[in-house]
Order: C-alpha cells, then structure tokens, then sequence
C-alpha cells in the first residue's frame, strides 16, 4: 500500500516539476547526437527504490542519492542510439596495407539485464583497404561509445566490430573484448575474477582461417 502512495506522490512530483529544463541532453557527452535523459524521471525511480528496500529517502545520507543516481546514469547512458561509426569522421590515406592492432582500451559499461557494471578491456585489429586509416583515439572513442549505453559484451563486440569495419571500409577486423561482470561477481553466482572474453571477426578475417590466426597472435 505504501508503495502505492510513493508512486503517486513521485508521479505528482515529476508533474510539477517536470518541464523543458529538466529534460535536456546530457553536458557530459560529447557526441552532439547524444539522447536526452530524463533525470527527474530517473530520480523518482531512485527514490522509490530505496523506499522499498526500506530506507527514508529523506534521511540525511540519502537525500540527494536520487539526483546523484540520475546524472551518474546520464552519464553512463549517454550514447544510447548513437551510431559508433559516426565517430571515425577523419580518414587518413597513408598508403599503408599492414595491420593496425590496438590493444587493452579499457572501458567499463553496465549490463543491461542487471543494471550492474561490467568492465574490462577491449582489443582492436584491422587491416586497411587501399591504404585508408583513421587516427588511434578514434578506434579508442568507438570503444568508448560503445560501452556508455545499456549493453551485453556479446553485442558490444559486435558494434566495434561493425563502426569500424564499415566506418573505414576495412578488408577486415577483428575484435577481441575480455570483461569482469559485476553481476556474475558480487551477486547471483558469486565468482569474482571469472572473466569473459568474446571475439568477432569481419571481413577476411571472418573468411580466411589462416588470416584469422595470424590476427589472433597478435590479440592474445
Ligand atoms: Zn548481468
């Protein structure tokens, strides 16, 4: 019942409150096609949670928990529906036909079925087409951008994978992403340390086994 009467009074709340200045894009991004967040909305949900693993959201160590949660998660969230490839606007055409390897980019991110982080580092190899490469950081922002939205390490293999095999029309790319995840460590099955490591393969190294192995020294 008293969940109930939160709801209401959090809904009422975010009426009153709720107009265009609480709605905005957020300050931290960078990436000017960041999506708007709602933080009020984002606060009224904070709020209830602690309400019902039975805390006083108005004791004095929790009052501004809510608002804190609510721009720590615009900041986590801030790519979402951004297009990673977007990213690699400048190309470069340096002649070069050998493999670019990019290894331990660190990044962390959260897990969309538990709302938990998970962190780790990604490795990044691929093989220019006529010569066309694009700077360093930017592989490091696909990665990056990537990880600050709702995520699986599968998918965000994936998405690397894809922006840069398709932002510079790679001959091929390889991704390789280890990660500790929270939630396999401090909840559920309880194994800290276990790590999880994915790959994706695009292109020739998707197609030619002894290119993928090649690739793969390189990445281990
Ligand atoms: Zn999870």
């Amino acid at each position: 019942m008293e969940a109930t009467v939160s709801i209401l009074s959090c809904a009422k709340r975010r009426k009153v409150e709720e107009s265009p200045a609480t709605k905005f894009s957020s300050e931290i991004a960078e990436n000017s096609l960041a999506r708007e967040v709602d933080i009020q909305k984002i606060a009224c949900a904070v709020e209830m949670i602690l309400e019902a693993v039975g805390e006083d959201p108005r004791r004095a160590g929790l009052i501004d928990t809510p608002q804190r949660v609510a721009r720590m998660y615009q900041e986590l969230c801030y790519s979402t529906g951004v297009d990673a490839a977007s990213e690699i606007s400048c190309k470069f055409q340096e002649g070069t036909e050998g493999l670019v390897v990019i290894k331990d980019i660190e990044f962390n991110s959260l897990c969309e079925h538990h709302l938990v982080p998970f962190m780790g580092k990604a490795h990044v190899a691929y093989l220019p087409s006529h010569g066309v490469i694009t700077g360093l950081s930017k592989i490091a922002r696909v990665v990056e951008l990537t990880a600050r939205r709702l995520q699986v390490q599968e998918r965000m293999t994936e998405e690397i994978a894809d922006a840069i095999f398709k932002g510079i029309e790679a001959q091929g790319v390889c991704v390789w992403i280890e990660a500790e995840h929270m939630c396999m460590s401090m909840r559920g099955i309880k194994k800290p340390g276990a790590r999880t490591v994915t790959t994706v393969f695009r292109g020739l190294f998707k197609e030619d086994p002894q290119m993928r192995a090649e690739v793969l020294s390189h990445l281990k």
